[in-house]
Parts: C-alpha cells; structure tokens; sequence
C-alpha cells in the first residue's frame, strides 16, 4: 500500500486543507507515512505570508531533492499559497524541476487527478481555478475532540503589507446550511470544540444576513460543547456577534482581534481602516457584553515609516487593554505588496530591540494577569492526560494544568486555579 505525508506550513486554515488533502489521500487506499523518508507520496501544503515561511519551505525542498535523487518514483507535490504567489510557479519549476505536481489552495479537490497523471510520469502544473469545489473533498480529521470548519476563503481588506488577497482571491462564503448541518454532525460524531475559520469570519455572508446569525444557528445542538472564530478585523465586530457571544455558553468567550499597531498614523498606512481609539472602543463594547472575555491579539513592529513615538503609542494600547496574549511579528517586506515599495524601511536592530520590549511588557501583564486568576474556577476541556497530569483550555481560552488520576481527557470539567508557576495556571480539580 502506497504511503504519503503532508509537510504543513503556516496557520489553522492551512492546517485544515492538509486534513482535506489527507481525506483524499485516505480515499485512494493509501495510508499516512511517519516522514519524508518513508513516503511514496510527499505533499507540501505551503504558506507564503512571511518571508521566513517561504525561505523554510524551500530549505525543506533541498532536502526533499535528495529523497527523490534516491528513490525516483516517490511522488512530490507543493500546494497552498506559495505557488500561487505571482512568479512563484515558474521559479519553482525552474529552480526544483524535480517536483511532479504544482497546485494551489483553489484546486485540491483535482489531487486525485493529479496524482493519475503523475503516476503516469506526467508533470503537472495548475494554479487557479474558479470552480473552487475544496468543500467538496473529504475530510480527515487530525483530533478527535477538537475540529476545524471552514465558513469562508480569502480577503477583500488588502492590508498594505499582506499577501493574502492575492494568493486566496476574494471573499467567499460557505453556504449556511452546510456549514450548520457539518457542524451538527461533529457534535453528534462527539467533537467538543469546533473552530469556524476564516480570514475575516466578521464579513460572512453565506445566506445569512450576519456573522451572528450563524453563531446563534450553531448553538441549537444538544450537549455540551463550545464554539470558537477565527479570525476577526476589528473594523467588522459587532454589537450583534458579542450579543450572540454573551447569549450562549456554547460560544467560546474568547476572541482573537489583531490591532496590529497601536499608532493612528501607522495604522492608516497599514490600511487597516480603524484608529487605536475605534479599537479601544470595540475592547469597551465587548467586555460590556462579556466581562470574563479572554482577548488576544497580533502586533507587528517595524512597520516601514514606523517612528519611536508610534512604536510606543502601541505599547500604550497594549497597557490600556492589558491582552491575555499577543502574538509578535516583526515586519518582513513581502513583494507584490503596497508596504514592500514604501520608503523608511526600518533597520532589523531597530525591530528586534522593539519586539523584545513588547514581548517583556505583555509578560509582566501576563503574569499580573495569571495572579488574578487563582482562587477562580473555570469549566475546562481537557485536551491532554499522561499518567496523572492533565491540562485544558478555559472558555476565555486560559490553559489550566491539573491532576487527575482517571483519564479525563475529551471531558469538560471545573477546575479551581490555585497557584501559578511563570505565567502557567495550575488548578485542582473541584
Ligand atoms: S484582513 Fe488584512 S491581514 Fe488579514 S488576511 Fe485580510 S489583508 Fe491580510
């Protein structure tokens, strides 16, 4: 029996299409490979939103060179963003002709046919296709407690520094009844946590009149489980999706909201389209609705033009709102992008430095945070056991570690935080 594996960059959504890509494989007869070395079928499911991404994935294809140089027949293919960045399938072609299939994110569900014509030595090369049929393939789910949905593909706001409108093409939405009906057959199949992914999930527009409304659809399903978003543009948060959040257990009380900077001057040039006082505004809103909401969010330093005052306007933000999280970028120019042209492109010292300060600043209010936390109990899900030890996500989306003598795992329990250790939540079970 033929064996493939799935090399996976980049986020959730990508994630997902690798179990799609997967469901495929899985329906030919064939069966999952524990590495590279080991596959007759090696698929690269890429990601080209940073540049570190992009040079990672070409570092693995040198690699990849090799197993082919020694076994001829393995089969390997590259799909996702990358070869539909504008340039990207030829440079592939040119600098590793030893791929057999070049897709991109609109076409897997031709993978099947791909793979008839590589076995037959044919060498294939098709990036868009606007029949978009990836809802179509089957799925293989890599957890058992915790799934992935998609309700919509690709971006309208052509944030200046990102990629993704070009490679994922414009927003569309999934249709509502079969977003409603997978959602109740994972909940009925027993899935405890189920992700709706989009790349703006706030603009859904797939035959209801809102984002809210599919929310509130998705809690009508008997048992306990909960349901999280991803991801959110602030200039599209409403009143009616934290309303639908407040309304329902069943709703994670988590968001994550990327403000980006924290400067009005950075953030126009961004083309983000809301002000630091506008995003202020929608934390106020959202914690009026949800005071026990638990907010991340994405900050980018070194944006080009980005001065030392806008970099500390950001810190400002980020002490004003006091994040549970914060993910950190520094910002690496993308070409094809409005932010790569622009001058005062910012020094790598400089951006470190910054980084370092942000990431030392949302420490200290990480662990404020975690002290206030303890003496408070959270219904948790445990997603992990071993031998005693178990751990979980709150539904404001605070990681709790616990004992438990009996395998808890897939279980929602109370769980009383009673100390922390470094900024980590250590509870009992109550
Ligand atoms: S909202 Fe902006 S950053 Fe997010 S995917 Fe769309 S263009 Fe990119």
């Amino acid at each position: 029996m033929k064996k493939f594996f799935i090399n996976t960059y980049g986020c959730q959504m990508n994630v997902h299409e690798s179990e799609k890509l997967a469901g495929i494989l899985f329906r030919r007869g064939y069966e999952r490979a524990q590495s590279n070395e080991d596959a007759d079928i090696i698929l690269l499911n890429t990601c080209c939103i940073r540049e570190t991404a992009e040079t990672r994935i070409l570092g693995n294809l040198g690699m990849i060179k090799k197993i082919k140089e020694k076994r001829p027949d393995v089969i390997v293919g590259i799909c996702g963003c990358m070869p539909q960045k504008p340039g990207n399938a030829e440079m592939l072609k040119k600098r590793c002709p030893f791929i057999d299939i070049i897709f991109g994110t609109f076409n897997m569900y031709k993978l099947d046919e791909y793979l008839d014509a590589a076995e037959n030595h044919e060498k294939i090369s098709e990036i868009w296709d606007k029949e978009d049929k990836t809802d179509d393939a089957p799925i293989r789910r890599d957890g058992d407690i915790k799934a992935f949905v998609n309700i919509m593909y690709g971006c309208d706001n052509f944030c200046s520094y990102c990629i993704v409108p070009y490679v994922r093409g414009r927003e569309r939405s999934r249709n509502f009844d079969d977003i409603v009906s997978e959602v109740c057959s994972l909940v009925r199949d027993g899935y405890k946590e189920i992700t709706l992914l989009g790349q703006n999930v706030n603009s859904y527009k797939g035959g209801a009149p809102e984002f809210s409304h599919l929310l509130r659809a998705l809690t009508t399903f008997d048992g306990e489980y909960r349901i999280k978003f991803m991801t959110s543009h602030p200039k599209d948060f409403t009143i009616d999706v934290a309303e639908a959040m407040a309304s329902s257990d069943k709703i994670a009380d988590f968001i994550h909201l990327p403000v980006q900077s924290g400067s009005d001057r950075v953030l126009k040039a961004m083309n983000r389209r809301y002000t630091s006082e506008d995003y202020l505004n929608k934390i106020e809103m959202i914690r009026s609705y949800i005071p026990s909401v638990g907010i991340s969010t994405d900050i980018m330093v070194g944006f080009p033009g980005e001065t030392e005052d806008d970099y500390k306007d950001t810190e400002k933000l980020v002490e004003k709102v006091r994040f549970d999280n914060i993910y950190t970028f520094i910002y690496s120019r993308r070409s094809g992008t409005v932010a790569d042209k622009m001058p005062n492109q910012i020094d790598l010292s400089v951006k470190k430095g910054r980084i370092k300060r942000l990431i030392d600043l949302q420490f200290e209010i990480s662990d404020e945070l975690a002290e206030k936390c303890v003496g408070k109990t959270y219904r948790v899900l445990c997603d992990s056991w071993n031998n005693g030890i178990a751990s979980g996500k709150s539904s404001c989306d605070k990681t709790i570690s616990f004992q438990s003598e009996r395998n808890c795992y897939g279980e929602f329990l109370n769980v009383k935080v009673v100390k922390t250790k470094k900024n980590k939540l250590i509870g009992e079970l109550e």
